[in-house]
Formats: C-alpha cells, sequence, structure tokens
C-alpha cells in the first residue's frame, strides 16, 4: 500500500509532468473510483489548469485553476494500488485503468488501481481543508514537541499509535515497522510509557527511514509505481519488514513476526527487547496467532 513516500513520490512526478497544464477532457471508466457522481466530476474539473500539487500524509490535493471560477481540487487517495502515470495517449491502456484525464493532445493522467480502493474527488478549497485537518501532522513536517506531545500518555501498541493517521499522517505498515527497528523499540511497547530518549530517537528515526525512502522513490510491494510507470527501489533496504525468520541485519537474530490489530508487525528480538510493561503472555499469544 503506498505510504508517505510513494505518495510524495507521485507528487513530485506530477509536480514535472503534469503541473501547468489543462486536463482538456476526463473520461471515467469505471465509476465506482469516484466519490460523488462522475458526470458532475467531469463538468466541475474539465477545462483546468493544475496549478498547484500539495501533500499530506498518504492525500494528495491538484488545485484547478479556470478563469473567472473559485479554484477546485482534485483529492486523490491511491488507496492500496493506487497508480496515477502519464502517457501518450496512443499507449494501450493497461488492464484496471479507470479514470483518463487528458493533457492536451498528446498526453493523459491515468489512474489505474487493480484492487479499486482509491478514490478521486472533485472538491472545494474547504473541502480539501477540512479533508486534511482531519489529518495528524504529516510525518515528514511534524516537529519533535508535536510528537512527543502525541505519545504522551497514549496507551495501545506503539505500532498502531504510529500508523494512525489522525495522530501522524503518513506511515503505514512498511515505515511502522522500519521506523521502530531503527529507535530499537518493540511494536508493543506503550508509547505513553516509552522513556523520553527513546521517544526522541523515534522521532527522528521517523524521518531518517521517510527521507531515504522518498530519495529512493519508496517500496514496491504489489503494485505501486511511480508517474513514469517504475518500481521504487527502496526494497533492498528494508531491515524487518517481511523479513520473517532472515537473519536481522545489525544482530544477526532471526526477524520475528508478530500480528497486532490484525496486521503483521516484523522486529528483531534483539535489537527491539520487549520492555517491562509489556506482558510476555501478549508476545506469545500473538505469536500464535502470526
Ligand atoms: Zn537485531
Amino acid at each position: 500500500m503506498p505510504e508517505l513516500p510513494e505518495v510524495e513520490t507521485v507528487s513530485q512526478g506530477l509536480q514535472k509532468r503534469a503541473l501547468g497544464r489543462r486536463i482538456s477532457a476526463i473520461e471515467v471508466r469505471h465509476p465506482g473510483v469516484i466519490i460523488g457522481s462522475p458526470e458532475q466530476f467531469a463538468a466541475e474539473l474539465e477545462g483546468r489548469a493544475i496549478v498547484s500539487i500539495r501533500r499530506k500524509g498518504k492525500a494528495l490535493a491538484l488545485e484547478l485553476e479556470a478563469e473567472n471560477a473559485p479554484p477546485r481540487y482534485l483529492l486523490v487517495r491511491l488507496g492500496m494500488t493506487g497508480q496515477f502515470t502519464v502517457s501518450a495517449r496512443e499507449t494501450p491502456l493497461a488492464p484496471h485503468t479507470h479514470v483518463l484525464l487528458a493533457l492536451g493532445e498528446r498526453e493523459e493522467l491515468r489512474f489505474r488501481d487493480v484492487r479499486r480502493f482509491g478514490r478521486l474527488r472533485s472538491c472545494t478549497r474547504e473541502e480539501v481543508e477540512a479533508a486534511f485537518d482531519r489529518l495528524g501532522p504529516d510525518a515528514q513536517q511534524v516537529t519533535e514537541e508535536q510528537f512527543l506531545s502525541a505519545m504522551r500518555s497514549r496507551r495501545g501498541a506503539i505500532k498502531s499509535w504510529l500508523m494512525n493517521q489522525q495522530l501522524l499522517a503518513g506511515l503505514g505498515n512498511i515505515y511502522a515497522d522500519e521506523s521502530l527497528f531503527v529507535a530499537g523499540i518493540h511494536p508493543l511497547a506503550q508509547p505513553g510509557r516509552v522513556s523520553a530518549a527513546k521517544a526522541r530517537r523515534l522521532f527522528r528515526a521517523v524521518r531518517k527511514v521517510l527521507d531515504h525512502a522518498v530519495k529512493l522513490q519508496g517500496t514496491s510491494f504489489r503494485d505501486y509505481v511511480d508517474i513514469e510507470g517504475r518500481p521504487g527501489n527502496y526494497e533492498p533496504r528494508l531491515r524487518v519488514y517481511q523479513r520473517t525468520g532472515e537473519p536481522c541485519r545489525r544482530c544477526g537474530r532471526p526477524i520475528r513476526r508478530i500480528v497486532i490489530a490484525g496486521r503483521s508487525s516484523h522486529f528483531c528480538p534483539g535489537c527491539q527487547p520487549r520492555p517491562r510493561h509489556v506482558a510476555k503472555m501478549r508476545v506469545a499469544s500473538a505469536d500464535r496467532s502470526a
């Protein structure tokens, strides 16, 4: 599933290939990916120029300008397998291409989504602001102070806390696992009971992992590709995610997998020791369900 680095890569691709261009026509091939009426979606956005691209967490908003009309926004959620690519109009359509946004005569922006959890929506400025306000601070922009105060007195697994988009926007399973490994924190630790030094280490780990993954254009599991259709390059750098049973790159112990709130978590039992406030029983039962 695309997380912050993948969405940021798509955003940077759109800046390069689509910014400043006019959407001359819109064809909705599968109305299920549009929020609201597809006819209204096309009518509201056709003929407008893409004048800015904003991202918060995993959400993207393209600002679309028209003469003598207030701006509108194309709000995008890539969901599990959503892809945006810019293609020549004569290039045959890949299966599962649901929306075509013509960029002049020769090229088009194509939205493809195999699992169809992604959504496109035509919005006013107020609606975009409201959607962005529902998200916590962006995980690449959050200040240390905001991060530490959001951890304070929180219970539950820190892995779930990191993935709660209302508290911190942008992390999913991959980068939450990787950040916890870099910080040396067990995924079942409680945010409010982690030491101040470790909490600061986690803040720095999140930033470091995300910055590095953005530099390498993200990780390609399932279908993620960038605007040119290329996969990301971060996968060989993964330290724990989907490496169950493989040796830890730091200490050599086998990476373990447990299930937390229905999601797999990968960690090194040597580098991320179980804190005393996490009962041994709980880890054992989580292991059995994995
Ligand atoms: Zn280790």
